[in-house]
Parts: C-alpha cells; sequence; structure tokens
C-alpha cells in the first residue's frame, strides 16, 4: 500500500514508529507536513497538492492533527475524503472530539457513563450549575484545553463561582463538572483500534496534584480493564465515530466514566507502559479496513 501519514514532525515518537510498523509491513509511506498541503477544488477532480505537485492518489492517510491546527487540518483530511481516499479518522470525527463539550453530550446521548456535567454562557446562571453539579468540590474546564493545562479544581462554591467569572469575563468557554474524588488522581487512558481496546494504561498524578496528564508529571503503569471499562471505552470510539483513538475513564464510586476522547493519541506513554506494538497494530487494522474501502468502491 501507499500510505500518508499527516503530521507535522517526523521526529515525533508516534509518527516514528507508525513509519517504521508501515515499513516493516512493506508499504511505502509520506510523510506529509499537513500545513504545507494545499487544495485544488475543481468539480470532479478534488486534490491535494503540496511542494507545487499534486499528490498521488493513496490506499490510506493517517491524520494525526494536532490540537492547535484542527480547522486547516480537518480541511486537508476532508480534501482527502473527497478524492475517495481512505482516511483512518475522518475529518467530521476529527472535529467533533476536539470539542469537550460537544464529545460529553455525543456520549451522553448514548447512555455512557459521565463526570456530571454543566455548560452555561451567563455569569448569572453560574449558582444553579453549581447547584446542579452537586456543589463544590468541582472541575473547571477550558473546552479547547489539552495537557491539562485550563482545568481547575475549585475546592469550595465561592472559589468555583469566582473561577468561572474570571473564565467568562475573558470570554473562555467552559464547563463544569463533578470532581470525581475517588479516582485519587489517577485516570485510565485506553487505545481503541477499530472495535478493540488494544492496549491500556493507569496514569497517576505526581504527589500534591489532581491531573494525571503525563505532560504535568503524571506517571504511567499496566493496568488490566474491568468488562465494564472495556465496553465504555470501545461505545465511546464508536459514538464519536473514530477508528483510533484514546478514551481516558475516570474509576467512580459508581463505575467508569469517561472524561475525554482523544483523536491522536501519543504512542510513546502506552508503549512504553504496555510494552505493546501499538503502531504494528494500528497498521494491520488500516490493511484490512483498505481492502474493505476498495471492494465497496468497485
Ligand atoms: P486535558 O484535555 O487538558 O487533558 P482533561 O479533561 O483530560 O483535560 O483533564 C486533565 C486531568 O485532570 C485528567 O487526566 C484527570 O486526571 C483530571 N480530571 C479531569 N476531570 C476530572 C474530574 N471531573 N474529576 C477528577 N479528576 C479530573
Ligand atoms: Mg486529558
Amino acid at each position: 500500500m501507499r500510505i500518508a501519514i499527516l503530521s507535522r514532525n517526523d521526529n515525533l515518537y508516534s509518527t516514528r514508529r507508525l513509519i517504521e510498523a508501515a515499513e516493516l509491513r512493506g508499504h511505502q509511506v509520506d510523510l506529509i507536513d499537513t500545513l504545507h498541503c494545499y487544495m485544488d477544488i475543481t468539480s470532479n477532480h478534488p486534490k491535494v497538492r503540496y511542494h507545487g505537485e499534486a499528490l498521488p492518489k493513496y490506499d490510506a492517510v493517517i491524520p494525526r492533527i494536532g490540537a492547535s491546527i484542527t480547522f486547516y487540518g480537518t480541511a486537508v483530511v476532508r480534501q482527502f475524503e473527497m478524492m475517495n481516499t481512505y482516511c483512518v479518522n475522518t475529518s467530521d470525527a476529527i472535529s467533533r472530539s476536539r470539542d469537550k463539550l460537544r464529545s460529553l453530550q455525543l456520549l451522553s446521548q448514548k447512555g455512557i457513563g459521565l463526570p456530571r456535567t454543566g455548560y452555561a454562557n451567563k455569569p448569572d446562571k453560574i449558582q444553579d450549575v453549581i447547584k446542579t453539579i452537586g456543589g463544590a468540590p468541582l472541575v473547571i474546564k477550558l473546552l479547547e484545553g489539552t495537557q491539562g493545562i485550563g482545568v481547575v479544581l475549585a475546592e469550595t462554591n465561592k472559589a468555583a463561582e469566582s473561577v468561572m467569572e474570571a473564565f467568562m469575563g475573558l470570554k473562555a468557554n467552559i464547563l463544569v463538572q463533578e470532581f470525581i474524588k475517588e479516582a485519587n488522581g489517577a485516570d485510565i487512558r485506553c487505545l481503541v483500534v477499530g472495535d478493540q481496546v488494544v492496549a491500556a494504561m493507569k496514569r497517576q498524578a505526581a504527589e500534591g496534584e489532581f491531573r494525571s496528564n503525563l505532560h504535568r508529571g503524571g506517571s504511567a503503569m499496566l493496568v488490566e480493564l474491568s468488562a465494564e471499562e472495556k465496553a465504555t471505552a470501545i461505545h465511546s470510539a464508536k459514538a464519536m465515530g473514530l477508528n483510533l483513538c484514546g478514551v481516558d475513564i475516570l474509576q467512580s464510586s459508581r463505575g467508569p466514566v469517561v472524561m475525554e476522547v482523544n483523536s491522536s493519541p501519543g504512542l510513546e506513554g502506552i508503549e512504553g507502559a504496555t510494552g505493546k506494538d501499538v503502531a504494528g497494530m494500528v497498521i494491520d487494522f488500516i490493511e484490512k479496513q483498505v481492502i474493505a474501502h476498495d471492494d465497496e468502491g468497485l
């Protein structure tokens, strides 16, 4: 197969591993810098151009779209879709996953366990939102934050109110969430490929920190998933329409609750913690999907 990996950087662990796994299986891989692609949007002959030439017809595209380039990145992925190229994650699914509120709304409709979450636009509704969620302690989050930045724990209703007022004053979109205290600063990252959890790790926050992000000093370890946790991760990926994603789960006293679904999950932490060849499993999955995709097109 001829595969394109859309990524900004070939030094990233995940990109390098995907290239390695694809080449090991005899595929030809091009690393394409997403921001250097441009589009020829002509009737019946859509093309993606790159450094002055039209890109060839790929059998598969693996989008690794960073959160800071979602708009342009999803436009590039959509253009490949217009050329009937198989994309592991579709542009629509990537856009959906980038907005925490939209993701939670979709997951809630499917009955997936979630931390109780509120959203409001006007400061005069803050007290009622806090009351609805059950009062402090509460977690307040920016809708488009990543790596734990923009996630705040408010220990009292007063603190929650002033943090929300401050964010709203800055015109930032925020949501308020029940704090899952019993998670003890840990969460579970489930890596889903197709309809399977291929690897999972537990991330434990650093001492004195409630955010378990590895970027915030969290540490990763192996974890055995319960059947309910596995099913939650698989249903979440399906609800979001993502073939490749990281589903982050908190272990609450009422069972697994989903915090977010990441459409460009990093491979370094999870391959390190589990010793699994996740990149290889991604390429194996793509091989099967491309055969099915081509059959459909005949
Ligand atoms: P980001 O997209 O920045 O990673 P998250 O929503 O994943 O934001 O939150 C970052 C971390 O904060 C999580 O990995 C988790 O450890 C902690 N956290 C987030 N929401 C809650 C919550 N409702 N209850 C307990 N801990 C939470
Ligand atoms: Mg997170």
